[in-house]
């Protein structure tokens, strides 16, 4: 039988728009799931994805995919890779597997919102395919990692992470909620599809893959490789969604959006990513720093996808760029000192040779936050290793849930940013946290952190082993230092030599 060109019927297939007779438009869409902004129907139909594919080239394209990644897998299978990794090599798989499988099957229902509610048909129609793609990501990244959960507790408890009231998966799930889950499709395709997947993405995806890759780990890079292989493709509904909207005097809110989804998504970022970049990674296989990669794959590329659609850069664009070089490197020295309320071991890894390199890519990186690794280092060497670990919880920031800290040392700036609303005190991590909050409270402010259910009686005892049970952490899953302090020891023989 012959087939016809896709291009000779593409148009015509989706073009599945019609005039509903029996119920208005407005239940048939309602404007606050499907567009509070009020655009006609018309312009919604000129909606046009850069990237065009056909069911039946998708499933097939699906299945090489699937059918390459799975059979690396088995082909390494027998391999006693992970029986040998470095064990902070690790720590980035149960942190990323934790934070990430089940962002992705949540990211479902984010398309199957567009896909449902959705008044451009083309948008409808590649929504799909995105909700199939997150569906893919969200099982491949629960099984590959299975075959872990029998080398320790953690990888166990990373499957159950994102249901548990662990600070970090509250932290993620807060954003996430913010961006993917509870607006409308205009709004959540603008957040998600672009800001998110567009803007953010490439940072976890292609710079871990290749850390992975440098680290021999093939299955963990061909994962990631297939996966973002189908962020790049769904990323794209974003694009033609804002051209409508600015093109339709709905530039205003459209930048907000993207303001918004940008900064707390880069916020998990920093932690999920920037931390294992520049920390955790052995320094013989760091491809780039984190700062690099931001600035160049992030950055560059971000700004001129905004300024080709007409957009601008977000008003703290600034700030931000500053903030790829610091906030990673406070909360590498934050969530360190409060390893045990994590279910990942991170490493210090902050020997002399690797505090070279942090300082040649982070030019004062010894003035200020090798301070605060100073006094972790003097304890670890006298022997003091309590004096290390936490005895209370620290404050934590009302929009990003992670701990409110800035850079320490000769370059001192910890500040709060606070707001009082409605009779409640608010504590923000920056003034763009507090932004954020400031464009719409009544979104934001029921929400307890941690620490304020602390305060609030919610957690009992109220002492750290309260907070630990809290967050359902046993012994044998709590974090500790991933290399048992094993590289304090040439602070240590440094010293010895001295005396
Ligand atoms: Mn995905
Ligand atoms: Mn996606």
């Amino acid at each position: 039988m012959p087939l016809l060109e896709r291009s000779a019927w593409y148009d015509i297939a989706r073009d599945t728009n019609w005039t509903p007779k029996y119920v208005e438009v407005d239940e048939l869409f309602p404007p606050d799931q499907s567009d509070p902004y009020g655009i006609p129907v018309a312009e919604w139909e000129t909606f046009d994805e850069p990237y065009k594919v056909s069911y039946r080239e998708y499933v097939s394209v699906q299945r090489e995919k699937d059918a390459g990644a799975y059979s690396v897998k088995a082909a390494l299978a027998r391999s006693s890779y992970y029986e040998d990794a470095d064990p902070a090599y690790l720590s980035m798989l149960k942190l990323h597997y934790g934070a990430i499988a089940l962002s992705e099957y949540a990211a479902c229902q984010s398309d199957a919102r567009m896909t449902r509610f959705s008044k451009a048909p083309g948008m409808r129609n590649m929504a799909t395919f995105g909700m199939l793609d997150e569906l893919r990501h969200g099982q491949i990244q629960l099984y590959f990692p299975h075959q872990l959960v029998s080398l320790d507790r953690q990888f166990d408890w990373a499957h159950q992470a994102h249901h548990s009231k662990n600070w970090a998966a509250i932290a993620g799930r807060h954003a996430l909620d913010d961006v993917m889950m509870t607006r409308d499709s205009v709004t959540t395709s603008i957040m998600l599809n672009f800001a998110f997947e567009t803007g953010l993405t490439n940072i976890q995806m292609i710079g871990l893959s290749a850390d992975a890759a440098n680290m021999g780990d093939f299955t963990f890079s061909n994962l990631i490789t297939s996966i973002q292989s189908d962020e790049a493709r769904h990323a794209q509904i974003g694009t033609p969604v804002l051209e409508i909207m600015v093109r339709n005097g709905r530039k205003a809110e459209a930048q907000q959006a993207v303001d918004i989804a940008f900064w707390r998504i880069h916020r998990i970022f920093a932690i999920l990513t920037g931390i294992p970049m520049d920390y955790w990674i052995p320094l013989e296989k760091r491809d780039r720093s984190f700062k690099e990669y931001m600035t160049e794959f992030v950055g560059e590329q971000f700004e001129r996808q905004l300024l080709d659609l007409g957009l601008e850069r977000p008003w703290y664009w600034d700030i931000f760029l500053e903030d790829v070089g610091t906030h990673h490197h406070c909360q590498a020295a934050a969530t360190w000192a409060w390893r045990n309320t994590l279910w990942w071991n991170p490493t210090g890894n902050v020997g002399p040779r690797e505090r070279a390199w942090l300082e040649e890519k982070y030019p004062g990186w010894n003035d200020t936050f090798g301070k605060a690794w100073d006094v972790i280092i003097d304890n670890l060497v006298e022997g003091r290793t309590e004096r290390t670990l936490p005895e209370t919880l620290p404050i934590v920031c009302n929009m990003s849930q992670i701990p409110i800290c800035a850079i320490p040392g000769n370059g001192w700036n910890v500040k709060d940013w606070p707001l009082e609303y409605e009779g409640r005190l608010y504590h923000f991590n920056s003034e763009i946290d507090r932004w954020v909050f400031e464009q719409e409270p009544e979104r934001y402010r029921g929400h307890m952190t941690l620490v304020d259910r602390f305060l609030a009686g919610h957690i009992l005892p109220p002492d750290l082993g309260g907070a630990l049970a809290y967050m359902s952490l046993q012994p044998g899953e709590m974090g500790d230092d991933a290399h048992g302090y094993a590289w304090v020891d040439a602070y240590r023989e440094t010293r010895r030599a001295a005396e």
